[in-house]
């Protein structure tokens, strides 16, 4: 018998996400952000509910040519671009589109002449100051790509960094939009929080947005909004089993460090799943769970291969009953990703990139 432990990607769920993330963007095309093997989900298993989607937006060749060999002959972007000049080569062998966020890239193409035409994004360092290049030398970038025969169509993007908070969005656009006037060429602004809150400002949603952790299914502004706000379905849910329960009397402690003391007689089930899993280890007593689709607790320390849970109210669950550490129980219920991601004080792009290699995946 495998360790009862399972992770189930929801093709559906990605389907619909996508059909929101068009839905709040009407007129524009949508890319689907799967870096990071698709946050964490698969690029192979992501494709099938993502193939709706006009382009793929991610990171690294290998992934870009996991895409090509599923067949996917559509427009494919590396947001960071190339990340030495030989990547170019197979940039162009793939039929990539590509990111030019610095001089040295420019030099790198100039410096490639036997390079099959093809289309660049511009980026823009707006405000984040991450990658990109800022707005005074914007247009000599642009007028040196232009110049080049390896170029043939130039794109203008940038990112927000505030599009799930109160600062807002609004100084980027301005900025973006007073560097870029007249220039021609399509653009790309909006990230997942950008599409859902900001869709409709002018400039936000034109021409592609890039919808990353929407496609997934958790709410990029958690906890202003939850995923249901934003009618998001979670594409990604852990689940586990009980393997054993434990009666405690007054004044027993669970696991290690002894963090949790019981007050009273309780009941609690040991879960097959701990930080080796990718449940992170900062989650304190009272994370939530479901068992057998309906709300508890997990209780004391996480471990490396278990964690505890509460069973006090739940005298019809023991070894074998099922545990939802985030995602769709078999029964329905569904527990936000992003609500345990909280309680470990981190987000849930993190959880679901965290997933352990350990953990079978299979699609729901
Ligand atoms: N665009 C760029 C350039 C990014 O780096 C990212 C992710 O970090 C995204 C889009 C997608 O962002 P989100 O997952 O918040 O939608």
């Amino acid at each position: 018998m495998p360790r009862p432990i399972q992770a189930l990607i929801h093709a559906d769920a990605l389907a619909h996400n996508l059909a929101r993330a068009r839905q709040a963007a009407p007129d524009a095309r949508v890319w689907a952000v799967v870096k990071a093997n698709a946050y964490g989900h698969g690029i192979e298993r992501a494709f099938g509910g993502l193939r709706g989607a006009d382009g793929f937006a991610l990171l690294d060749l290998a992934e870009a040519e996991r895409l090509r060999a599923l067949d996917w002959r559509g427009p494919i972007l590396l947001l960071e671009g190339c990340f030495e000049p030989r990547d170019l080569e197979l940039c162009s062998r793939l039929d990539l589109w590509h990111v030019v966020h610095c001089p040295e890239q420019i030099d790198w193409l100039a410096a490639h002449k036997t390079l099959r035409p093809h289309r660049v994004f511009l980026k823009m360092n707006s405000g984040m100051n991450r990658l990109g290049f800022r707005p005074d030398a914007f247009r000599g970038a642009w007028a040196r790509l232009d110049a080049l025969p390896q170029v043939d169509e130039i794109s203008l993007m940038t990112h927000f960094s505030d599009a799930d908070g109160p600062r807002g969005i609004a100084h980027q656009v301005a900025v973006f939009e007073a560097a870029t006037r007249d220039l021609p060429g399509e653009r790309s602004l909006a990230n997942s929080a950008a599409t859902l809150r900001h869709a409709a400002e002018a400039g936000v949603a034109a021409d592609w947005v890039r919808a990353g952790i929407m496609s997934y299914g958790s709410a990029p502004d958690f906890p202003a909004h939850d995923a249901g706000h934003w009618c998001l379905q979670p594409a990604m849910s852990l689940r586990a089993r009980v393997l054993a329960t434990q009666t405690l009397a007054p004044g027993d402690t669970v696991g290690y460090g002894s963090s949790f003391t019981a007050e009273a007689t309780m009941r609690i089930g040991i879960v097959a799943c701990g930080y080796a899993d990718g449940y992170p280890r900062h989650c304190p007593t009272g994370t939530p769970v479901l068992v057998d689709g309906m709300r508890s607790a997990t209780v004391g320390r996480v471990s490396m291969d278990m964690l505890a849970v509460d069973l006090t109210a739940r005298p019809d669950a023991g070894p074998g009953s099922e545990v939802t550490l985030w995602g769709r129980a078999s029964a329905g219920a569904v527990l936000p990703i992003d609500e345990v991601a909280q309680a470990a004080g981190t987000i849930a792009y993190e959880l679901m990139c965290a997933l352990a290699p350990r953990v079978p995946v299979a699609l729901a």
